[in-house]
C-alpha cells in the first residue's frame, strides 16, 4: 500500500461528525400522507422542506439516514450550473442556456437564502472555483472556456502559470480558470442534516432506515410497502440517485459509478503556508479523468476523482467501496501534485455512487399514471442541482404547467444505456478512450467522436 494510505480508515470524512443528528425511528404499521418522498438526500430533503414550505402533509422514507448516499460523501462542491458546466449546457440546449444559467444562479442563491435563514452550519465559503491545466493542451482549453463563459455572463478570469501558483502552489499547474462566482464549498453533510432538521421543523414526517421495498397504485394514489409498515400517498417523488431504482425507466437512464475520494490529515501551520490557498477555492483539473480537491474546514485537503469505476450489472455494495488500486492510484496524483507535502497521512479514504447518465445532467421522467416523478442522473454535479431537481419533480407530480416543467432540459431524455453485457463493454471502453485521449494531448478517438456525434458520453 502507498505509505500514506496506510493509517486510512474507510470512513466518510463528513459523516465521521459530533454534529450528526440521532437516528429517527422507522416507519411501523401504516400511514397516510398527501406527498410521499422515497430518499433523504438532497433531492428527497428540498423536495420535502419545499412541499412542507407549501403546506402539504409530506413523509420522507429514507433507507439508510439522511445523507448517507451521495449527499453526505461527495467533495462539496456547491456550484449554480444545473448542466454539469456550461460546456454540456451548451452543446445540448443552446437556445436555452442563458436562461438556465439563470435559473442555475438562482437556485444557488435560493440554497444560500435557506442557509442563512435556517441558520445551517454547513461551512459555506464562496470564493469560487479554479480550473487548473496540468497538460500542455488544457491551457488552450482554458482559453475556449474562459471566452464561452464571460459571453453568458460569468466573472471568469484566466490565470497564468505564476498567477494560478500565487494563488494554490503547485509545480503541475500551467495555467487556471477561475471562475470567481456562483460557486461554493460546503459541508455536504452538515448542509443534509440541516435541511432534515428544516423539514422537521416545517411538520414533515421524517423516516430513517425504512428502504422502501415495493411501490405500487392503490385507488387514485399509490402505497409503498417497507419492511414494517405501509405509507398510503395522493402521490410521489422518487429522490434514490444512483440506487436500485423503484420504476423501471430510471434502469435505462442511468447506471451507478463508484467515484472515491481520500482526505489527509490537519496541515500543520508550516505545510499549510507552503501551498498559500489563502481563499480555499475549491479545485479541478482539467482532463477527461480529472480530480478535484479543496480543503475542510479544520485544513485537510479532500482529493477525489480520476478513476470512476462501473461495476457488471450495476453493481452496487458496501464491498466496493474499498477499492484499493484506485485509492492508491489517488494517492500517487496527489503526491505528483503536492511534492511539498511528502509524507502527509490520509487519515480518511471512501468511495460513493455518482448516477451517471449519458448527457451528465440531472433526468426526470413520470410513472404510475403521472402519480408518481423522479429526478436522478445528476452525474458529480448535484450538491446544488439537486434543489433544482426537487423544485421540478414537484411541479411534475402534481401535473403542474410551469415554466420549468416546458424547458427542453426537463422535457428531454438522455441517450438509454444498453443492457448487459453491452453495457459494461460500452462503458469500458469508454473509460479507456477517455484515458487514451487525455495522453495524446486531448484528441478524441473515433469511439469518442461516434459518442459525441449522438450526444452519448461518459463523465463524472
Ligand atoms: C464521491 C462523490 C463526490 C461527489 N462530489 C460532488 C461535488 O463536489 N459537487 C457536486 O455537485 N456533486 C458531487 N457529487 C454528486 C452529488 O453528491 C449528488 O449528485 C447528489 O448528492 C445527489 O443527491 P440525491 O439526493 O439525488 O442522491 P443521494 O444523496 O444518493 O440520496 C439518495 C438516497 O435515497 C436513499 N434510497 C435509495 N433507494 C431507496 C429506497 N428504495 N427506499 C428508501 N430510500 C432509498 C438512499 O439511501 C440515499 O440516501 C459527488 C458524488 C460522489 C459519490
Amino acid at each position: 500500500m502507498v505509505a500514506g494510505l496506510a493509517d486510512s480508515e474507510l470512513k466518510v470524512f463528513w459523516l465521521d461528525s459530533p454534529a450528526a443528528p440521532d437516528a429517527l425511528p422507522p416507519l411501523a404499521g401504516e400511514e397516510r400522507c398527501e406527498l410521499a418522498v422515497v430518499g433523504g438526500g438532497f433531492t428527497g430533503l428540498w423536495a420535502t422542506l419545499l412541499a412542507a414550505e407549501r403546506g402539504a402533509d409530506v413523509v420522507l422514507l429514507e433507507g439508510d439516514r439522511c445523507g448517507a448516499g451521495a449527499s453526505g460523501r461527495n467533495g462539496g462542491f456547491l456550484e449554480a450550473s444545473l448542466t454539469h458546466g456550461l460546456e454540456n449546457g451548451l452543446s445540448r440546449w443552446p437556445d436555452e442556456i442563458d436562461r438556465l444559467l439563470e435559473l442555475g444562479r438562482a437556485n444557488f442563491a435560493a440554497i444560500r437564502e435557506t442557509v442563512e435563514r435556517r441558520e445551517i452550519d454547513a461551512a459555506w465559503n464562496e470564493r469560487g472555483l479554479i480550473q487548473v491545466a496540468t497538460r500542455p493542451h488544457e491551457v488552450a482549453w482554458l482559453e475556449e472556456s474562459a471566452e464561452a463563459a464571460r459571453a453568458h455572463g460569468e466573472d471568469a478570469v484566466l490565470l497564468d502559470r505564476d498567477e494560478v501558483r500565487a494563488e494554490v502552489d503547485s509545480p503541475t499547474y500551467l495555467a487556471g480558470l477561475w471562475q470567481r462566482r456562483w460557486s461554493a464549498t460546503v459541508d455536504p453533510a452538515r448542509l443534509g442534516w440541516g435541511l432534515r432538521r428544516a423539514a422537521l421543523e416545517e411538520g414533515a414526517r421524517v423516516f430513517e432506515h425504512t428502504p422502501v421495498r415495493a411501490l405500487r397504485r392503490a385507488g387514485d394514489g399509490v402505497v409503498l410497502e417497507t419492511a414494517q409498515g405501509r405509507l398510503h400517498a395522493d402521490r410521489a417523488v422518487l429522490a434514490t440517485n444512483a440506487y436500485p431504482p423503484l420504476v423501471r425507466s430510471i434502469r435505462r437512464y442511468t447506471i451507478p459509478v463508484y467515484d472515491h475520494v481520500l482526505v489527509t490529515e490537519p496541515l500543520d501551520p508550516e505545510r499549510r503556508a507552503v501551498l498559500r490557498w489563502e481563499r480555499r477555492q475549491g479545485i479541478a483539473d482539467s482532463g477527461n479523468r480529472f480530480h478535484y480537491y479543496r480543503l475542510t474546514p479544520d485544513d485537510r485537503i479532500l482529493w477525489g476523482g480520476y478513476e470512476a469505476i462501473y461495476h457488471f450489472r450495476n453493481g452496487m455494495a458496501p464491498a466496493l467501496e474499498d477499492h484499493g488500486p484506485t485509492f492508491e492510484l489517488l494517492a500517487r496524483n496527489f503526491a505528483e501534485t503536492f511534492p511539498q507535502l511528502e509524507g502527509i497521512r490520509f487519515t480518511h479514504r471512501w468511495a460513493g455512487a455518482i448516477d451517471t447518465c449519458s448527457r451528465f445532467c440531472v433526468t426526470f421522467g413520470r410513472a404510475l399514471d403521472g402519480r408518481v416523478a423522479y429526478a436522478v442522473g445528476y452525474t458529480g454535479l448535484g450538491v446544488g442541482a439537486s434543489r433544482f431537481g426537487a423544485l421540478v419533480a414537484l411541479d411534475l407530480v402534481h401535473g403542474r404547467d410551469s415554466e420549468l416543467t416546458r424547458l427542453g432540459l426537463v422535457r428531454s431524455r438522455p441517450i438509454p444505456f444498453p443492457p448487459e453485457p453491452l453495457r459494461y463493454a460500452v462503458v469500458q471502453a469508454t473509460r479507456r478512450a477517455l484515458a487514451r485521449a487525455d495522453r495524446r494531448g486531448g484528441r478524441r478517438g473515433p469511439w469518442l467522436r461516434l459518442l459525441d456525434r449522438v450526444g452519448a458520453g461518459f463523465d463524472t
